[in-house]
């Protein structure tokens, strides 16, 4: 078997292009701009760059896009007051705080320091409870596009296996939720997980976020499961240069499976689509307006 390959690069295009549609109906209909402020501490450059094309994609959706570049040594209450001015703004719906914070910040202080209903990252206390017990939430962004990848493919999800590999609290976790609230069967797989290529074998749907390169391989995968390859791991190619790998073995495993994202192309570009797509919903919820249809879960 050939898997399909999910193309999540033409995916989150579509994403972007109903949420840019959507915002010019906001402002044609309703005078209203949809903002997003961005907060980066420090100069950790894959942040850096993270920071940018999420300034670039918002703007492009026709957003406000507002970055507050802040230095390394910030202290937590200079922090926490930007954070709260931000929460007062109402030309802000969204406020992300990139991580990791600079070790002299705590994270789950600040990141429970944002409004709620402006969490568009979805890692608030409140939002992690909303979406555990089945409530409407802000949800994390790559959890999201990766539900809304299987969607598409598979239509409905309802009594299929799905494995997780990983229970991080910003994809494992609330994947596996995500997952359960669509009916799946859902288990939760780890570094402790006994006999994990047997579990892996068993699943219809397959969500790798492990954070090492190439570790699912061929034999792990079910014939005709559904692959989504979360990882983004840079290794050594050929000649020295480096290149980007999942934590799926792309070559072996998209022999055996059905369906399988790829990396680059796959997972990646949805997590700044859904961003953008959470910044409209909490526009909308916090103007009393229907949400757009097909941009949360
Ligand atoms: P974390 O390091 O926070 O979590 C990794 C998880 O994998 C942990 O639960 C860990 O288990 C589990 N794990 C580690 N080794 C093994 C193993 N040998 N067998 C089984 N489970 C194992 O990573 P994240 O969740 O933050 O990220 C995972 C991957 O996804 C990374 O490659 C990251 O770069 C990528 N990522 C991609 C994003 C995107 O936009 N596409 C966004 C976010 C992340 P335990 O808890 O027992 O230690």
């Amino acid at each position: 078997m050939t898997a399909q390959i999910i193309d999540g690069k033409a995916f989150a295009a579509t994403v972007r292009a109903k949420v840019a549609d959507h915002v010019a109906r906001l402002q044609a209909d309703h005078g209203l701009t949809p903002g997003l402020a961005v907060v980066l501490v420090g100069e950790d450059p894959a942040s850096q760059v993270y920071v940018r094309s999420k300034g670039k994609q918002t703007k492009e959706a026709g957003m406000l896009s507002v970055e507050h570049k802040l230095s390394p040594d910030t202290s937590e209450e200079d922090l926490l007051k930007l954070i709260a001015d931000l929460n007062a703004d109402p030309s802000i719906h969204g406020i992300l705080v990139q991580l990791p914070l600079p070790d002299h910040l705590d994270s789950d202080l600040v990141i429970n320091a944002i409004d709620p209903a402006k969490d568009v990252d979805g890692f608030h206390i409140s939002n992690v409870g909303l979406l555990g017990t089945g409530q409407k939430s802000m949800v994390p962004c790559t959890p999201l596009g990766c539900l809304m990848l299987l969607r598409d493919h598979l239509g409905s999800l309802s009594g299929l296996n799905a494995v997780v590999v990983g229970r991080s609290n910003i994809v494992g976790k609330p994947m596996a939720q995500l997952l359960l609230g669509d009916s799946c069967t859902v288990t939760v797989a780890h570094s402790r997980t006994k006999n994990l290529q047997d579990v892996v074998r068993a699943a219809d749907i397959v969500v790798a976020a492990v954070g090492r390169p190439e570790m699912v391989t061929g034999d792990w995968i079910g014939e005709g499961a559904t692959v989504i390859d979360v990882g983004i791991n840079r290794i050594e190619g050929e000649g020295g240069k480096t290149k980007l790998v999942g934590d799926v073995d792309f070559e072996s495993a998209s022999k055996v499976a059905g369906a399988i994202t790829p990396v680059p192309g796959g997972v990646g570009p949805m997590t700044i689509a859904c961003l953008l797509a959470n910044t409209i919903t909490a526009c909308c919820r916090a103007n009393g307006l229907p949400e757009p249809e097909g941009l949360t879960a």
